[in-house]
């Protein structure tokens, strides 16, 4: 899962920024509205965790930029304004939640995931297909009940299929939801993966399309 972190505290970000990476998320970190408007418009995020005040361009205004643009995100503004008015201004502005700091870092994981599982229409917290479940709260894979251990890069591609079944998913969709911008691509990396997949949870589970991606398809 791809996240965008836009927080110009440094401090407050070093924190966000290394608990939600522990998390398991390929995190970007900006630190103005401007570089977090062009961060939205070229890269694919499947969330964007948004301060309001900022230097160069408010959160409010990147977040109705985002939203004029069609740009459906889902959005959690954290900030330090705390009054009613201000929550129900950013709600009303496209924001899918509000949190007030002082915060606590497991309530913004909860919520984040709370937002990712609506955003893809589940509204049970573990992804079910056949006899695979994964819970991403807990980052654990069962096979017919059985754990499964995979490794965190081989569980966000599998959890993209997953959410996505019955889609392709090019091989650029599922690095970038493996990797943030500091890390370094390994060029057969998506492949590897997805062999280790394979290896843990049977063949059949993922096709090669070949020269597009790959597909989960619908559970029958
Ligand atoms: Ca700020």
């Amino acid at each position: 899962m791809r996240l965008l972190l836009v927080e110009d505290n440094e401090s407050i970000g070093k924190g966000i920024h290394s608990g939600l990476s522990q998390a398991g998320y390929a995190v970007d970190w900006v630190k103005d509205g401007i570089t977090a408007q062009s961060a939205l418009s070229n890269e694919a995020y499947d969330i964007a965790v948004l301060d309001l005040g900022l230097p160069q361009q408010s959160g409010l205004d990147v977040l109705a930029d985002l939203r004029a643009k069609g740009n459906a995100v889902p959005v959690l503004i954290l900030t330090a304004r705390d009054t009613v008015n201000d929550r129900i201004i950013g709600l009303d502005h496209g924001a899918d939640d509000y949190m007030v700091k002082p915060f606590d870092l497991d309530e913004l994981n909860a919520r984040i995931r709370a937002i990712l599982r609506r955003s893809s229409g589940r509204s049970n917290p573990k992804i079910v297909h056949g006899d695979i479940e994964i819970d991403p709260a807990s980052h654990t894979v069962t096979k017919a009940g059985e754990v499964v251990d995979l490794p965190p890069r081989a569980f966000a591609i599998l959890q993209t299929l997953l959410e996505n079944a019955g889609r392709v998913m090019s091989r650029t969709r599922l690095e970038e939801s493996m990797y943030s911008w500091k890390d370094e691509i390994e060029s057969n990396a998506v492949e590897v993966h997805i062999h280790t997949i394979r290896k843990k949870l049977g063949s059949e589970l993922i096709r090669t399309i070949r020269g597009v991606g790959y597909i989960v398809d619908k559970p029958k």
